[in-house]
């Protein structure tokens, strides 16, 4: 048994001060207020959040989720040390071999449970049914239409571990294959998309859920025709945003977030990710990271990120004006509604999984435990 005593604990209901948080067996036991328990860690001047659950990563600390399965859980493994206790391992455009080959490690990696490899959820499709002209990043010679015997072996292929497919509705197709999406147990996100208001209606009506980074990779806003943004954010979907002030402006961020449920937190983070710049290679394509903005080389176009969950959260805080409470949710509760894992976790709340963020008075992440267990020794220097 665990007790976290005396931290400002972030429950769905508010900002518990001065509360002891106690963990038994993995889980959430107790979150009472009153004087800490002799043996109690003492989270004094702390902050003490669920664990973030990212939806949207490539890699981090030099590792692409694509180069081996060790490469993949060493990226899950740099994210964890910044407070990210579930992930979605996104796999972007490629040959159906090769999406074949990564789900079957993502598949293994869920298989393995917690333990070394964190909380691997299950994977993202990034593609390949994605517009061309609003591919961003993604390797043009792997997108494909829609179709539906494909995405079969793809599903097959994942063995139950396909948790969410990022699509474009505008493309032939493209709404029977949500319906496809949807049937597989996978959340479908609309994203890489030219669709105009109205096809975007007609993806959230056949089924999508999520808007894969809104405003990035899709048409942008016009007010005779405002696209995908207005779909989503009219629709009530839920809506993941890169929240580094390049993707989008930290006003953006902040006019998502104050809709209650609505934001959800990704870093969409490339290997780049704690790294230094320099010249990298994803999908193939050859991406340079010049003051943590990574780009496809010689152009202006966005590859990706090098955030991390924390940074995002931060950044919800201290640059867009989101209450923590809000900014947290956006990290943890609102990407495990969106699963349909909220009952197993992403709060702080009693029965449910002991995934937890202590961060100190400036936010920086000094803890993280998963399924109960500390990431590192606490207190510890963190990364
Ligand atoms: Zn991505």
């Amino acid at each position: 048994m665990t007790v976290l005593a005396g931290g400002k604990v972030v429950t769905p209901d508010g900002v518990v001060a001065n509360a002891s948080v106690t963990v038994e067996a993995g889980r959430i036991t107790d979150i009472s207020r009153g004087p800490a328990p002799s043996g109690a860690v003492d989270l004094a001047g702390k902050w003490l959040l669920p664990g973030f659950i990212d939806l949207h990563t490539h890699g981090g600390g030099g590792h692409d989720v694509t180069g081996s399965p060790e490469d993949m859980s060493a990226a899950v493994a740099f994210h964890r040390r910044h407070g990210t206790t579930r992930t979605l391992v996104s796999l972007a455009a490629a040959a159906p071999s090769s999406l074949i080959e990564g789900l079957g490690w993502v598949t293994d990696m869920v298989d393995a449970g917690s333990g070394q490899f964190g909380h691997v959820i299950g994977a993202h499709l990034e593609g390949p049914f994605l517009a061309d002209s609003r591919r961003g990043a993604q390797n043009p010679a792997h997108l494909l239409m829609p179709d539906r015997n494909t995405f079969a072996k793809l599903v097959e292929a994942a063995r139950g571990a396909l948790r969410s497919v990022t699509i474009a509705p505008e493309l032939p197709g493209a709404l029977e294959l949500i319906g496809d999406i949807v049937e597989a147990g996978a959340v479908a996100a609309i994203g890489h998309t030219d669709a105009t208001y109205d096809q975007a209606r007609a993806g959230i009506d056949a089924g999508a859920t999520l808007a894969t980074h809104l405003f990035n990779g899709m048409r942008p806003v016009h007010h005779r025709e405002p696209g995908v943004v207005w779909a989503a954010l009219v629709s009530g979907i839920t809506c993941e945003v890169i929240n580094d002030g390049v993707h989008v402006h930290p006003a953006v961020t902040t006019l998502v977030g104050n809709v209650p449920g609505r934001l959800v937190l990704i870093t969409d983070a490339i290997q780049a990710a704690g790294l230094s710049d320099g010249d990298f290679t994803v999908g193939g394509l050859h991406i340079q990271v010049v003051n943590g903005q990574a780009r496809l080389a010689g152009t202006d176009t966005l590859c990706g990120s090098t955030l991390t969950m924390d940074a995002a959260l931060r950044r919800a805080v201290t640059e867009c004006s989101l209450p923590i409470e809000m900014a947290s949710a956006a990290a943890s509760a609102n990407p495990a509604r969106v699963l349909g894992i909220d009952d197993d976790c992403g709060a702080i709340v009693v029965g449910r999984a002991a995934d937890l963020v202590v961060l100190d008075q400036d936010l920086m992440v000094v803890g993280v435990m998963a399924d109960g267990e500390w990431d590192a020794p606490y207190p510890g220097p963190m990364a």
